[in-house]
């Protein structure tokens, strides 16, 4: 699988369809993650985080940030590959096979209606467990998801929590994929609403998502850096 380097993040340069094809194929316990330029510029300041995303099984690119940035490096991504995308895809494909899986994350009962959701939306797909994201001690938490040991863990604390939540908890827990995906339960649940398709088609969901939920407006903020950064690299190769 050729990996493309946005800022030291490897990202797999796979199509949506190749992409949950890859996250089938992969062996049983591997991370996948979704990085957006929020967590590219996270990583760039944080080591760890950069290592944990990169020997993950599958890196998918979230945002529309990543495939400008790609565009600016002159470097070949297919397009965005989103988690909820990605995520949605592989149900389809386990409501046929009656596959199990455990939604972790959220706020309390926001995992129950996701999971409420998910089984109307996809029959066939068995419900291992939910648990909420806010604990301070995890091993009951391991325990409940060894118990049940899903097919496919979502794991929703938000970015870089999760992501080294998957990593220092890997040997530990008994999930045939694990994937980190943020604010996927919330909208599952109903909790927060998708863009409309018009600004799903356009790549503005970000912006959708700044004006309907403004306390993730200086979020934004932080994309002109993210794309001065990959600009400056690009200058720096010549
Ligand atoms: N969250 C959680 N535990 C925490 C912090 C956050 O479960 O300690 C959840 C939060 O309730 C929300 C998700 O993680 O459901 C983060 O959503 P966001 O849309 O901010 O994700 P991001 O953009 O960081 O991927």
């Amino acid at each position: 699988m050729s990996r493309v380097d946005i800022l030291g993040v490897k990202f797999d340069a796979l199509t949506p369809e190749e992409a949950v094809a890859a996250a089938e194929a992969l062996p049983y316990g591997s991370r996948v993650v979704t990085p957006n330029p929020e967590i590219v510029t996270a990583a760039r300041n944080d080591p760890e985080l950069m290592e944990i995303i990169n020997s993950s099984g599958l890196v998918t690119a979230d945002g529309i940030g990543i495939i400008y940035a790609a565009k600016l490096l002159g470097r070949k991504l297919p397009g965005r590959v989103t988690g909820i995308g990605l995520v949605t895809a592989l149900f389809e494909r386990m409501a046929k096979r009656e596959g199990s899986v455990y939604l972790f994350g959220a706020k309390p009962g926001v995992a129950e209606k996701a999971a409420e959701k998910i089984s109307a939306d996809y029959p066939g797909i068995r419900i291992a467990g939910t648990h909420d994201g806010y604990f301070s001690d995890d091993a009951e938490i391991i325990d409940d998801i060894n118990a049940a040991r899903p097919d496919l863990l979502l794991v929703c604390l938000g970015a870089p929590k999760q992501e080294k939540w998957m990593a220092s908890r890997s040997g530990a827990v008994h999930a045939g994929l694990m994937m980190g995906l943020g604010g996927v339960l919330d909208v599952f649940a109903g909790e927060v609403k998708r863009a409309p398709k018009l600004f799903q088609k356009l790549g503005l969901e970000w912006l959708y998502r700044a004006v309907t939920q403004p306390s993730r407006f200086k979020r934004i903020l932080k994309l002109p850096g993210f794309l001065f950064a990959a600009m400056r690299e690009r200058g720096g190769e010549k």
